[in-house]
């Protein structure tokens, strides 16, 4: 048997998730296969079979793949999964929505959010906000899963030599069609992938006074900005910039809070980071139990100084 990763597309081809994707099914010890669905896909195919790690890419293009639409998906994925003893994709958007549609049709009792392979059936994933990890046993059989990207190490992109077999589409299931997809146009890191990530909570004030102060200094660094929910749902900043249990999950080689109270929801979502650094003028906030430095200030004094110091 063998294991099927599927592949999530942007614009520049394979996303990195999936090679983290990738390298939690190696862990299987079993032959990996890349499901590639899309339209006008066939040139990712020879991305995707050089993809370290990876014996076979499954080609399907056709239109009804366009846009990643789960509802097209979910009925190829039911009718590969017989040939496979695993179906692997990372825990992004598109994943965390695939998957559960098909292990529901198969009747399979799917994983979730996996952060370590112990073996074939065993996996462990957190629970209650990262609070605490859960050591679950699979059944035997189909195992479906979505790991988080960001604790396997991508695989490499080059390297692989997988061959390409063209499969058939499944057809259009007539229950989603694609309308437009407004983009926010990025003029910094992505979140979920940036190396550095600032992260500001309730205590910014305003949504000007988020933006006014996080700014400069994530200019400096190069980061991404995040926010907690409490900043989001005042306003202060965008829904997708909400960091946590229930926005983006990050590991950055350096995540900074400032004014950020830590929250077991928050928290959840940013123990992976390297080194966490916390600002806040409370000296029994939360957020100092997780931070590898903290500095008890207000964060109104630190941030100009900081930005100015690393200009300078
Ligand atoms: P607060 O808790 O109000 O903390 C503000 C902090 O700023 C305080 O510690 C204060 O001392 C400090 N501060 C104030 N002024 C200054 C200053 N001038 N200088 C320095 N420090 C200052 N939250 C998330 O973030 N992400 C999630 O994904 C998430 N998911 C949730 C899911 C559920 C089901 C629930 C119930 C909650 C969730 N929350 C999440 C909300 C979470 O519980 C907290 O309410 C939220 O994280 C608190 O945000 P905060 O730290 O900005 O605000």
């Amino acid at each position: 048997m063998s294991v099927l990763v599927i592949a999530e597309l942007d614009s520049h081809g394979i996303k990195a998730a999936t090679r983290s994707a990738v390298t939690a099914a190696s862990q299987f010890g079993e032959e990996v296969h890349l499901l590639l669905a899309g339209n006008d896909v066939a040139g990712i195919a020879t991305q995707a079979s050089a993809i370290n790690g990876l014996n076979k890419i499954l080609l399907v293009d056709a239109t009804e793949y366009a846009h990643g639409i789960a509802e097209n998906l979910t009925p190829l994925l039911v009718q590969l999964a017989p040939s496979y003893s695993a179906i692997v994709a990372a825990a992004t958007s598109f994943g965390k929505n695939l998957l559960p549609r098909a292990a529901a049709l198969l009747d399979v009792a799917m994983v979730s959010e996996v952060i370590q392979i112990i073996d074939a059936t065993t996996f462990v994933r957190p629970m209650y906000a990262g609070n605490l990890n859960a050591t679950v046993k699979a059944p035997a059989g189909l195992r479906i899963l979505t790991i988080r990207p960001t604790v396997f190490e991508a695989a490499a992109a080059t390297g692989g030599s997988a061959v390409v077999e063209t499969i058939a589409a499944s057809g259009d299931a007539g229950q989603a069609a694609w309308v437009s997809r407004d983009l926010v146009q990025l003029d910094r890191p992505e979140l979920a992938t940036a190396r550095v990530v600032i992260s500001g909570g309730r205590s910014l004030g305003s949504a000007e006074g988020f933006k006014a102060t996080l700014t400069p200094l994530a200019d400096v660094l190069g980061a991404a900005i995040g926010a907690t929910r409490a900043a989001v749902d005042a306003g202060m900043a965008p829904n997708d910039s909400q960091v946590g249990q229930t926005g983006t999950v990050v590991a950055p080689e350096l995540y900074i809070a400032f004014g950020v109270s830590g929250a077991a929801q928050h928290v959840g979502g940013i123990k992976d980071s390297k080194v966490i650094v916390a600002v806040n003028h409370d000296a029994d906030a939360p957020i100092f139990q997780v931070a590898d430095y903290g500095l008890v200030a207000d964060l109104f004094t630190v941030i100009p100084e900081l930005t100015a110091a690393l200009k300078g």
